[in-house]
């Protein structure tokens, strides 16, 4: 998972492309990179924070009123620096791009470009290859009269070539700011104007936050197969492409990964949390449990957890501090490190667990590793019972779309029994949310649901799963 953004503004843009890519940050830490335009490219990229990468000195050196910036959650590729976005070429025009998502076809589109167009793939980033088949296609057209229908066929035929989650945005020298998504719109992306003593400022950006808090109004949230260019007179023209393929937002974005304070499709984060821990009560109801208090796994449980409360009617407490500058233990590589660093982060609160039946809300168990030692806290810290809550539905499959859930083998739900999780664990009781409870949070809004269901939406073959796990497990070694 990533963050991009893109600006087309009145003023210099660096230091807005570095306020956004912080309201982002929470998509990706690994790498952050910022390209502007003046004339020419200016790219600067690391790994780390945006504020680690970034200082007053590295943002006066990217002059130009467009750009992209881009922070990096690494689920394709290794943590070299040369893989972090964005990236750049100078022919045709100069295009800069930074994407979010992951590549299905991977191998099929590096042998068409290696074969049939002669490019030399460099690196193992899907970026590399969207720009390149980017760069193919528009390459076909009539480059010096070039026009934005010619830059529309070029996105059109990208869609068709490239399969998989991809949400992008493209900076073409002299020509604008363009941003599109895969025809299944698995992956988000919103269009903003602000409009400033009669001057006009567009941006692209991954959630709704990052541009109200740059003082943008949402224009519009891309769905699949949508495109739309912002030329360089900041005319905005759109173009739909795909054939009525139908909508597969991740809903991974409303259960972990996006800030509360944004809205997909109509909801807002922080509402449907709420809303998913309320469906979570009759879970309760129907085992005949009745907790004393709710707690979260902080941070990104709270929402669940109030809507839990509040439907059981009993009190939500915060049972835990979370030291935020401990970094994150996701994705550790042993598990050994992980369970050090879950202890290292998350400390309970004594007084409000001792003696009492705790329900303890987390957005998801993807390893277990969380949840057993928030169980084994808990425990040392007296709590009477522990019911352990997943607001997501049993993790079983890979995601193959950008989130880092990658290999089966890693999911406990995946590799064992719903009983086998809760032994693993050593909760009291162990409740999953349903799927269709998920589903019903969210009418009318056509899901991704692949990491609960299996049903991936793009008909990736079961092979190309395999490849993709493998190549992330060598990934993982290497990195
Ligand atoms: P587990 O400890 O079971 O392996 O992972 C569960 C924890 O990981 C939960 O607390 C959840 O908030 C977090 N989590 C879920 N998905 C992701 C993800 O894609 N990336 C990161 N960094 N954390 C995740
Ligand atoms: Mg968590």
């Amino acid at each position: 998972m990533c963050g991009i953004i893109g600006v087309s503004s009145y003023d210099d843009c660096a230091t807005e492309l570095f306020l956004g890519m912080n309201a982002l940050q929470h998509r990706g830490q690994d790498a952050s990179g910022i390209v502007t335009f003046s004339g020419h490219f200016r790219l600067v990229k690391g790994n780390g924070l945006v504020s680690q990468v970034f200082d007053a000195e590295s943002l006066e050196g990217l002059p130009g009123k467009t750009g992209l910036g881009h922070v990096r959650y690494a689920t394709q590729g290794t943590l070299e620096p040369a893989m972090a976005q964005p990236f750049y070429m100078n022919y045709p025009f100069g295009i800069a791009m930074v994407h979010n998502g992951n590549v299905d076809n991977s191998g099929e589109l590096a042998a068409w470009l290696h074969d049939e167009q002669y490019r030399l793939i460099e690196t193992t980033n899907d970026l590399e290859l969207i720009l390149y088949a980017f760069a193919s296609e528009l390459e076909k057209k009539p480059l010096p009269g070039i026009g934005s229908e010619d830059i529309f066929d070029a996105v059109g035929a990208v869609q068709r070539r490239v399969q998989g989650a991809y949400a992008v945005i493209a900076l073409i020298a002299g020509k604008g700011l363009l941003g599109f998504k895969d025809p299944y719109g698995i992956r988000p992306l919103f269009l903003g104007k602000r409009t400033e003593n009669g001057k006009v400022a567009w941006a692209f950006a991954s959630e709704t936050s990052c541009l109200e808090m740059l003082g943008y109004e949402i224009a519009k949230e891309l769905a699949g197969g949508d495109a739309v260019l912002i030329d360089t007179d900041g005319n905005v023209q759109e173009r739909h492409f795909s054939a009525a393929k139908p909508g597969a937002f991740c809903v991974f974005e409303y259960i972990y990964f996006a800030r509360e304070d944004s809205s997909f499709c109509g909801s807002l984060v922080a509402e449907a949390r709420e809303a998913m821990g309320k469906s979570l009560a009759k879970r309760f109801k129907e085992r005949g449990l009745e907790p004393d208090v709710v707690i979260d796994v902080p941070t990104s449980a709270e929402f669940f957890a109030q809507g839990l409360a509040d439907e059981l009617g009993i009190p939500y407490r915060r049972g835990f501090v979370k030291n935020k500058y401990v970094g994150r233990s996701f994705i550790k590589p042993t598990q050994a490190e992980r369970s050090r660093t879950v202890r290292l982060k998350l400390n309970p609160i004594p007084s409000v667990v001792r003696g009492k039946k705790v329900a303890v809300v987390d957005d998801s168990i993807v390893r277990g590793t969380t949840s057993k030692r928030i169980v084994e806290l808990l425990r040392q810290a007296g709590a009477a019972k522990i019911y352990c809550v997943s607001a997501a539905p049993p993790l079983r499959f890979p995601c193959v779309y950008g989130i880092d859930m990658s290999v089966k083998t890693e999911l406990i739900a995946g590799a064992k029994s719903l009983d086998e999780v809760a032994a693993f664990i050593g909760a009291d009781e162990l409740i999953y949310q349903s799927l269709e409870d998920v589903e019903a949070c969210f009418p009318g809004v056509g899901l991704c649901s692949a990491c609960f269901s299996g049903v991936y939406p793009t008909g990736i073959s079961p092979e190309s799963i395999e490849r993709i796990e493998r190549d992330r497990i060598a990934a993982k070694k290497a990195g």
